[in-house]
């Protein structure tokens, strides 16, 4: 019997969708809808009972048509756990094709999923699994089927959808749009926004007409979308060699979303702040971010949308692929923003998620929807997309584009696994691939390597990194096939050698490199690509420190990376660490340029006592001085970015690490000089340090000013820069106003968990900050009305730094369990034990360095 089908059951196979036609009315005012559908569906054997998803919705009628007779639907029997409803039927459908037809209607959603309101819009978001509140539907991505839809809609209201608009005419009274039958999509592609909007004017690429739509009052700030759609559609058609598969482009500002943006076909959304900017206004950061977003979403137009994963486990071929490719196809538009190192930033972050305990493999196992959402992390996306990089490193960029055609080819408008993609690769590149690849998308973690080296001789040892120093592997060791690129220099110059380490069973492999004499120095991580940590003895680790001006940056940013994860995993000591970052105030690029500064920021905040606080700060500003006097604050005409970028870098360091009198005086004068609208008060670049700077050192009026420029401002990043702000400030009479500021209305549901993020990390406002979300706990999980925001808010928590924070976390976690961030919170608290434990181990080890450094 259909009841009590359980939170894992998963829809039979037998009986498919073809085609939905669905006719929905929207009651804007009232947060109502309703809605007509013909089900065109297909049996491979008798029924009397379908069941499809539905939640929350209220199902009026139903029936169905086959061979010419119509049957009724006596039981329309919802089941909560599995958030589908079964029709039972009066006869038994036959093999073959039928036709239901439903009527049901539904309220808009509280959060942002389902069908919800941001601001003047009706707006949908469904995945993973969220279709099902607006209509009922098989909502799994292996059930593809054609989509036409129409709506109805007020007087003045634009409708977008997948398709195209066929027809917009008034029909007994009511204004009825229809979009054009979509191409075979899963449900969670589907997409409907109405409302007030206002589209730039449609451009053709290739005969695709491509538009990008805002709320009234912000079509200034979409022309540096379009232009960026239009220049990577070309790119990605040419990549798969498979046109762009849905007519027409829309891309969508939704005022409050929830991720970052969602690849609906043909009508993408997006989060305002990741879509609409005024690039003569724009930091380059933000100009790179969005340009990232837009080509990861059209990235999934083929990976994803025209090739869709089975079930969710394979999720990881849709993001990794998206989150590779977007940077792939934005270097080759814009070369000289060198977005390869901004990946490496992300590479940064699933490194120390992965080296957890309690991280996951990339291809995890899925077993329901909940679990579904709770995929959506850096392991899917940055370690995804780090490895593919490496696969495509060692296979050779064409060899593997050729694998990615076949599969494109192979699969398209149809469901696809991993071992698709594998078998296509092996195929175009005639490598055996698969087991290379299954060791790293099915097992968890990465291996340390360690090298070693003696008379041209080099000995390589691979073991699982773990970031807690007390944990062990239990059983047998993981073991990788690692493709290790090694780079050194001997006497007639620099040469590379690949290694397979790990095909034998011991994890360790020696090779002689031949070698003409002595090596000066040896490098275990060529380029960067390998997603692993490289492990130095010390006397090879000085000889690569003092030749880093002959790396790459990528390679200087790993080694940092690798060198401060062996600090954290207890394997070095912090003292060699600091010495790296006190000789790197100097580095040309200003991503290891951030690096740096955002491990002293690190530092300062949690590495060290109070009391040691104004002497590290000290440190960080002599480091930095040279630097900041060679830059200064003003750009000349005609700098170079990479200059602009290297100057925040050191402004930050000596703004907001160091505190350093006279570079926070000038920050919150050039604060004033750029909101009295002096025009080129502050390179762009330069606004977050200003602001913060400002924002830190705010009184009641400034808070005021912030407050108010928070609300009015129309720039999405403007506006996002001056709301967290508001929750830097460090006067203890302005806390309680910030902290309030959380639960109010000023900061939308989108916001609220980076906003109480900041607020964690602030240390005058985090114990107010951490009160609040315990004492009104109930609103708070209204706020944050969903598992993704859930999550986000969890992972927040990890900005606290004391021991005693961790007791008061855990006990309050146990007490008020979050359903669908079970991995989030394990994932926090074990990251957040080992943060507290390193506190107190480094806070000894600094003082006794800055000691040392004072006496030097
Ligand atoms: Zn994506």
């Amino acid at each position: 019997m259909p009841l009590a089908l359980g939170k894992n059951f998963r829809l039979p196979l037998d009986v498919r969708p073809v085609r939905y036609r669905a006719d929905f009315s929207l009651q804007l005012a009232a947060g109502t809808f309703a809605g007509r559908l013909e089900l065109e569906v297909r049996l491979t054997k008798p029924r009397r009972e379908i069941t499809l998803h539905a939640l929350e919705l209220n199902l009026e009628r139903a029936s169905a048509r086959a061979r010419g007779k119509t049957l009724r639907a006596s039981a329309l029997v919802p089941d909560a756990d599995s958030e589908t409803v079964t029709l039972t039927f009066d006869g038994e459908l036959p093999e073959g094709d039928a036709v239901l037809e439903i009527a049901w209607s539904g309220k808009f959603s509280p959060g942002l999923r389902g069908l919800y309101r941001a601001g003047p819009l009706a707006v949908t978001q469904f995945e993973a699994a969220d279709a099902r509140r607006v209509f009922p539907c098989f909502d799994e991505p292996a059930f593809k089927a054609r989509w036409q839809i129409s709506v109805q809609v007020p007087e003045g209201a634009r409708a977008i959808s997948n398709g195209a608009v066929e027809k917009d005419a008034h029909e007994g009274g009511a204004r009825q749009v229809a979009f054009k039958e979509t191409p075979p999509l899963s449900s969670y592609l589907i997409a409907l926004c109405v409302g007030e909007l206002v589209g730039s004017e449609p451009e053709l690429v290739r005969g695709v007409p491509i538009r990008t739509w805002t709320v009234p009052g912000k079509k200034h700030l979409t022309a540096f979308a379009q232009g960026c759609a239009k220049a990577v559609l070309p790119l990605l058609e040419d990549y798969f060699g498979q046109p762009y598969a849905y007519g027409k482009l829309d891309q969508i500002g939704v005022p409050d979303f929830e991720a970052g943006a969602m690849e609906n076909a043909g009508a993408i959304t997006f989060r305002e702040v990741a879509l609409l900017l005024d690039e003569a206004t724009a930091p380059l950061s933000v100009q790179k971010r969005v340009a990232e977003v837009i080509t990861h979403e059209l990235a999934h137009q083929w990976f994803g949308n025209l090739v869709t994963m089975v079930w969710w486990d394979d999720l990881w071929l849709n993001e990794a692929f998206a989150t590779w490719m977007a940077y792939k196809i934005v270097d080759q538009w814009r070369p000289g923003w060198r977005v390869w190192m901004d990946f490496e930033v992300g590479k940064g972050a699933a490194l120390h998620l992965d080296a957890l305990r309690s991280s996951h493999p990339i291809r995890a196992e899925i077993r329901n929807a909940e679990e579904a959402g709770e995929a959506f992390d850096a392991i899917t996306y940055e370690k995804g997309g780090a490895i593919l990089r490496m696969i495509e490193a060692w296979l050779g960029a064409e060899a593997f584009r050729d694998g990615i055609r076949l599969y494109m080819r192979r699969h398209r408008e149809a469901n696809a696994t991993a071992d698709d993609l594998w078998g296509a690769l092996a195929e175009s590149s005639g490598q055996p691939i698969l087991e290379l690849a299954n060791g790293w998308i099915r097992q968890t973690g990465y291996p340390l390597v360690e090298l070693s080296e003696a008379g041209g001789r080099v000995t390589l040892r691979q073991r699982r990194f773990y970031s807690d120093p007390e944990a062990r592997e239990e059983g047998a060791p993981t073991r990788w096939l690692v493709p290790v690129v090694l780079r050194y220099r001997d006497r007639s110059g620099p040469k590379e050698k690949r290694v397979l380490l790990g095909s034998g069973d011991s994890g360790e492999a020696s090779i002689d490199l031949g070698a003409d004499g002595p090596l000066q120095w040896i490098l275990a991580n060529a380029g960067a690509r390998g997603f692993y940590r490289a492990a130095y003895e010390s006397e090879p680790l000085r000889r690569l420190i003092a030749a880093l001006p002959e790396l790459e940056a990528q390679e200087r940013m790993s080694l940092v990376s690798d060198q401060w994860a062996l600090v954290r995993a207890a394997k070095a000591q912090v003292a060699p660490f600091l010495d790296l970052l006190a000789g790197l105030p100097g580095e040309s690029d200003h991503v290891v340029l951030d690096e740096v500064v955002g491990r002293l920021s690190w530092l300062e905040h949690r590495g060290v006592a109070d009391a040691d606080r104004p002497s590290f700060q000290r440190f960080v500003a002599q480091a930095f001085a040279p630097a900041a006097q060679d830059l200064g604050w003003d750009p000349r005409t005609g700098e170079r970015d990479e200059r602009r970028l290297q100057r925040a870098a050191v402004l930050r360091a000596l703004a907001l690490v160091a505190r350093e009198p006279a570079a926070v005086a000038e920050a919150q004068q050039r604060y004033r000089a750029h909101v009295d609208r002096r025009p080129g008060a502050v390179d762009p670049n330069l606004l977050d340090i200003v602001v913060a700077a400002a924002a830190r050192a705010a009184d009641a009026s400034r808070f005021d000013e912030l407050l108010r420029l928070a609300v009015s401002e129309v720039d999405p990043a403007s506006r996002r820069r001056y709301l967290h702000a508001l929750a830097m400030v460090e006067s203890q009479e302005l806390v309680p106003r910030a902290v309030a500021l959380a639960l109010g209305e000023v900061v939308q549901m989108q916001d609220f968990s980076s906003y109480v993020a900041t607020l964690l990390s602030n240390r005058a406002a985090r114990e107010a900050a951490w009160r609040m979300l315990r004492e009104r706990w109930a609103e708070v999980r209204k706020k944050a009305d969903s598992p993704m925001l859930l999550r986000r808010l969890v992972e927040a928590l990890g900005n606290l730094p004391d021991r005693a924070h961790l007791v008061a976390i855990e006990a309050f976690l146990a007490a008020h369990p979050i359903e669908g961030a079970r991995q989030a919170i394990a994932q926090t608290l074990e990251r957040l034990r080992i943060d507290v434990a390193l506190r107190e181990r480094l806070i000894p080890e600094v003082a006794d360095w800055l000691r040392a450094r004072a006496g030097r």
